[in-house]
């Protein structure tokens, strides 16, 4: 990946070592990179025209184009022309083997039939070794002229020994095929229904191919383990996505031993395109792991895992979130905690004595709440530095919101969801809860530090959209005009600091990357326009240009 135009004559090194200019040690290593505008994100310096780095991919220095030409005139010359330059953006939250996963699966979004299916999954099949499961999302029997549930029937005629399991667009049902349905152990006909979902049946009790929410599960839980390479297939696409999209780094939100050894196999051979910041996926043993090992970093400084992913409650959506009173559209519902108050002091007072930092999910005022209380527990001293951090802080109760800046919790949020879910979330939680939704500007203000992210793959890895929706609060159309809750938008810098510099805080990473400062990381990106120039409705048409990490270039866009 390294850049090979890199060469210089040797008469130029002894002239310019003749000269008494100061050389670094690998002097004929150094880039200097000029573009129209690099936009550091230290305020010290927050402007330049130039920057170069050393071949470790570790900067040197900034400024003036003219000024560095001439202080390392051996260099190689990189000419962003017109291009603007920013540090490369971190996805604070972010699930990289799910990413990549979603692209093993076939794409079933927009087809006009049953018959388009069954060609996509053919074509797709293609590449699949025989007998492997055939896994697609996206169908929608409302795209077909039928409009009806389609049935295993549907797909046994091209696929009759090939199992076959193809979500629904909404997550909420699958489809397979009876090869698929032959490997679930339990008897599936008959009258009975799982708890919270439904199997679709005939009138003689035979499942009919489509199953319900939890129903689903049945399916899942029929399907193989994933082997070592498939996993490591998975991280290499995500990741190569992510960087494809102006990414430098993800924390990855919940990372299983298995997922790291992943990692860790791709780091050995040097293949990690961009920094992962795994947090440690709290419901298996990598806690544990972490606590027996110690903090791990990979020496090529692009794989760390020293925190904890802990959750605390569902979802909005699904009412799954924990209240402190009933949902305003479900009276007597309170949604509940997957994660109890002592148990959940317990498992943070255990990363505390390992030092391992801890990052909650928490979606629902209650949720925030018990994780508040807990980490107020842990943490009674009032100065520590431990950045642990409440993932999605979605909703919070008036009294909760200036705690986070008070305890020194880090407001790990995603734009995105904001946007996704402006229409409905008012309804969950009525107008008076919703005035503490989502709410980045209030947070920010009250002192907190905002790391902001996308949860990849369940909204999209594109951080131009992070950044789009965190600054209007609309959705691609421009909806509502004005902005939902227009108060609480942030201007184009401090959502790219939240996407930089804050990021990197959360990740303890702050002396090496989230800015472009001398010691730091050459990691950078070149856009073809302005973020901090351009109206914020363009943010989600900026250009990816090129992506580098310690200097390399690890993306450049395809020329048209
Ligand atoms: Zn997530």
């Amino acid at each position: 990946m390294r850049n090979t135009v890199k060469r210089w004559s040797m008469t130029a090194v002894a002239a310019a070592v003749f000269a008494g200019v100061w050389l670094p040690a690998s002097a004929s290593d150094v880039t200097v990179l000029t573009a129209a505008r690099i936009h550091t994100m230290d305020t010290a310096q927050p402007r330049v025209r130039a920057m170069a780095y050393d071949d470790a991919g570790r900067i040197l220095a900034l400024g003036d184009a003219a000024e560095l030409r001439s202080r390392y005139p051996q260099a190689t010359h990189l000419d962003a022309g017109d291009a603007t330059v920013i540090p490369g953006l971190i996805d604070a939250h972010g699930h990289v083997a799910g990413l990549g996963l979603s692209q093993m699966r076939a794409q079933l979004a927009d087809t006009a039939s049953k018959d388009d299916i069954v060609q996509r999954l053919r074509e797709f099949a293609r590449e699949l070794p025989p007998g492997a499961w055939l896994l697609g999302r996206g169908w929608d029997q409302n795209d077909w002229p039928e409009q009806r549930f389609p049935t295993a029937a549907d797909l046994d005629a091209a696929f009759p020994d090939r199992p076959v399991w193809l979500e629904r667009v909404d997550g909420h049902a699958g489809w397979a095929n009876s090869a698929a349905m032959e490997v679930v152990e339990r008897d599936l006909s008959g009258d009975w229904q799982p708890d919270g979902g439904r199997i679709e049946r005939d009138a003689r009790g035979q499942p009919t191919g489509v199953f319900i929410d939890s129903a689903a599960a049945l399916i899942d839980s029929a399907m193989p383990a994933m082997d070592a390479d498939t996993a490591e297939l998975a991280l290499e696409l995500g990741m190569r996505s992510a960087v494809e999209h102006g990414l430098t780094g993800v924390h990855d939100a919940g990372v299983t031993l298995p997922q790291l050894r992943g990692y860790q196999a791709l780091a050995d051979r040097d293949e990690m395109p961009l920094r992962i910041y795994a947090l440690a996926a709290g419901d298996g043993d990598a806690l544990e792991w972490i606590c027996d090992n110690g903090l791990y970093a990979h020496d090529g400084g692009r794989l760390q895992m020293r925190s904890v992913k802990l959750y605390v409650d569902g979802a909005l959506g699904s009412r799954g979130a924990a209240m402190i009173q009933d949902y305003h559209d479900d009276a007597g519902n309170r949604g509940l905690l997957l994660t109890e108050p002592a148990a959940l002091d317990a498992i943070v007072a255990r990363a505390k004595g390992c030092g391992v930092q801890v990052a909650t999910h928490a979606i629902g005022d209650r949720g925030n709440q018990v994780v508040l209380d807990a980490y107020a527990k842990a943490w009674p001293e009032e100065s520590a530095d431990h950045r642990w951090r409440i993932e999605h802080a979605q909703v919070l109760a008036p009294q909760d919101l200036p705690r986070l800046a008070e305890l020194n919790v880090i407001a790990s949020m995603q734009p995105t969801h904001a946007t996704s879910d402006m229409p409905w979330a008012e309804e969950r939680v009525g107008p008076e809860r919703i005035v503490g939704a989502y709410a980045w500007r209030q947070l920010r203000d009250s002192g907190a530090r905002l790391a902001l992210g996308s949860d990849f793959p369940v909204e999209s890895v594109d951080p131009r959209l992070g950044l789009f929706a965190a600054a209007t609060r609309t959705d691609a159309e421009g909806m509502p005009a004005g902005g939902w809750l227009p108060q609480e938008k942030l201007t184009a810098y401090e959502a790219l600091r939240g996407f930089t510099l804050d990021a990197a805080y959360a990740g303890f990473a702050e002396d090496e990357v989230g800015s472009l400062e001398v010691g730091k990381r050459a990691d950078f990106v070149l856009l073809a326009q302005d973020p901090l120039a351009i109206p914020e409705q363009q943010l989600r048409d900026l250009t990816v240009l090129a992506t580098y990490v310690d200097g390399d270039e690890v993306y450049r866009a395809p020329r048209d």
